[in-house]
Formats: structure tokens, sequence, C-alpha cells
């Protein structure tokens, strides 16, 4: 039935400390669809672009295996852009301008054929939009979610309905503060499991990810890069991992879910080795799993 994913196709103009990157393919579904290309097929994307749209990121995206029936091409109108600039310190980022162009009333309408999707992945769009999508899902076995601090503030009410209605909310720390007002991750994990999602994963950017079950919980690290050029996408591309590898497995276990997000850290580190998608255009599946086992030894240790 393949992996339904709902979000942003986006142009990015980008700035680094290394270099500045104009109108360069982003969004929060192109990343998670390239990276759960990897693991699983077909990916389904339900997304939004206007006329301008580059024809050589339709064919790159279809060469990996993402159907595009879902993709919506309105004439006329200009494809959503955003623009970032990251400070020395890759951590820290100014959103520079965000045009929504043709995504401004995007209505996401899920071809009838793949309503009986299974499984979900909904990337960051206004919850009442994700709303949207859940409506028109029939078969749902297990839904994805992720959100971003403009939400959290703005509309509230709608993601706390949205969160009711899927099985794990990825966010990053800063996110998880500001939607539990809790300082603290791991009391802010728990308070956010009571609004609905039975799992939830806390992105940490460099310092890996935690994950959080039932009275359970596994802190993964990151992967101690030496060159980083542009992390535009990554937790996009963390979920897209993350996701793809449950999809392929079919397994939704406590021990599945933990190396789900180690997969979802490895496509994250590859991601923020190039700029745009770049680093996860021409992937092979030994680097994926070569670097999938260095994660592995990275945090082995034995007892004396
Ligand atoms: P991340 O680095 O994970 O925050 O994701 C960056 C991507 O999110 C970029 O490619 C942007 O095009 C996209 N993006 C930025 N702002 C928004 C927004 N308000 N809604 C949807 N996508 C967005």
């Amino acid at each position: 039935m393949g992996l339904l994913v709902v979000g942003s196709v986006a142009l990015d103009t980008v700035e680094t400390p290394f270099d500045k990157i104009d109108d360069a393919l982003g969004g929060s579904a192109t990343y998670i669809s390239l990276a759960s290309s990897y693991f699983t097929a077909p990916i389904k994307l339900v997304g939004v672009v206007g006329d301008d749209f580059p024809k050589e990121h339709i064919k790159m995206l279809e060469y990996h295996n993402i159907s595009l029936d879902g993709l919506q091409i309105v004439e006329g109108a200009k494809t959503f852009r955003w623009g970032g600039k990251y400070h020395y310190d890759l951590n820290v980022r100014d959103t520079l301008f965000t045009h929504l162009n043709a995504f401004e009333h995007f209505n996401p309408i899920i071809p009838d054929e793949w309503r009986k999707s299974k499984y979900l992945l909904l990337g960051n769009i206004m919850p009442a939009l994700q709303l949207k999508v859940l409506d028109q899902c029939t078969d749902l076995h297990f839904t994805v979610c992720d959100t971003m601090n403009l939400w959290i503030e703005n509309t509230r009410e709608d993601l706390l309905k949205v969160l009711k209605r899927v099985n794990i909310l990825i966010i990053n720390d800063s996110e998880a503060r500001l939607l539990t007002n809790e300082p603290n991750l791991i009391k802010a994990a728990k308070l956010i499991r009571e609004l609905g999602p039975k799992y939830l994963i806390i992105k940490k950017g460099e310092h890996g990810a935690l994950l959080f079950g039932e009275d359970t919980m596994f802190s993964a690290p990151a992967y101690p890069l030496e060159n980083i050029y542009d992390p535009t996408g990554a937790g996009d591309v963390f979920a897209g991992g993350f996701m793809g590898y449950l999809h392929k497995t079919a397994d939704l276990s406590f021990d599945n879910l933990k190396r789900a997000v180690v997969y979802g850290s490895t496509m994250a580190s590859f991601c923020v080795e190039k700029f745009s998608t770049k680093g996860l255009e021409n992937l092979s599946n030994i680097e994926i799993y070569g670097r999938y086992l260095e994660f592995k030894e990275l945090s082995k240790f034995e007892e004396e």
C-alpha cells in the first residue's frame, strides 16, 4: 500500500557560514519522502507547488519511487518559498522570509486510491490541514506527526485535536518545552503523552534524540560529523528515515522503534553533509547500513 506523506514542497534560500544557495529544493514532504524512499515504496506524496516548480525536481523525486499523483500544481501561482540563515553555531537559525504563494490556499486532497493507506506521516503543516488529512483516511494503522513552534503558539486548539489522533509525535526540545510549559524534558514528555500520542520523540539537534513510551525511554546519539554544511530538513529526514524503516519492517514493538530512531538519525546525518536535498539523492543501501552500524558502535560499551 505504500507510505502516505503530507507536507510542504518548497524552494528554499539558505545561507550558512560556508555558502548560500537560492531557490533550492526543500519542504517537509520533500525531505521526508526522499529519506523514506531508501526503505520502502511507493512513497505517496501529497502537497502543492506553483507552475514554476522545476521539472528536474519532479523527475528526481519520481526516480526515487515517489508517486506525485497527490501533488497539486497550481497554474499561475508560485511555489512556496522559505529563506533561512544559519549562525556560526549551526544550531541557531533565523527565518528570513516565508512566502506561502501556492501553499496559502492548500487544501490537501488525498487521491481516492490512497485513502486506505495504513501508514501516514503528517509533515509540518498547519494542524487544521493535518486534521483534514486524517478525516480523509479510513484505514490508518500508524500515524506519525511533526509540528513547529508557529502552530504550538498560534493554533494550539487544532494541534491538540491532532495529537489525540496520532500514534507518535516528533518534535524538538524547545517545542516540547513550549507545548507543555515545562523545562524538564522527562516531565514534558509525560505531559505530551497524556495529550494523546502513545510514543513521543524529542530531537535534540546535534545531541541526538529521545524516544519515550509507557515507562520506557531510549536515548540515541547524533552522528558526530566533521562536516555539517546545511542542517535544513534534518528533522524531516529523521522522521522520514524513522517511518520508512517502520513501514518496511511492519514491526511496531518498542525494540523496533529504537532501531527506527537510529535509522532516522542515520538519514539525518547524510542530509546535513550537503546543501538542500543533495545529500539524499545518491545514497546506496550499503552506505546507509554502514553508518547505522557505526551508530551502534558509537554507544556500545562493555561491563568490566
Ligand atoms: P527543518 O529544518 O526540519 O525545520 O525543515 C526545513 C524545511 O521546512 C524547509 O525546507 C522549509 O521549506 C520548510 N518550512 C519552513 N517553514 C515552513 C512552514 N511554515 N510550513 C511548512 N514548511 C515549512
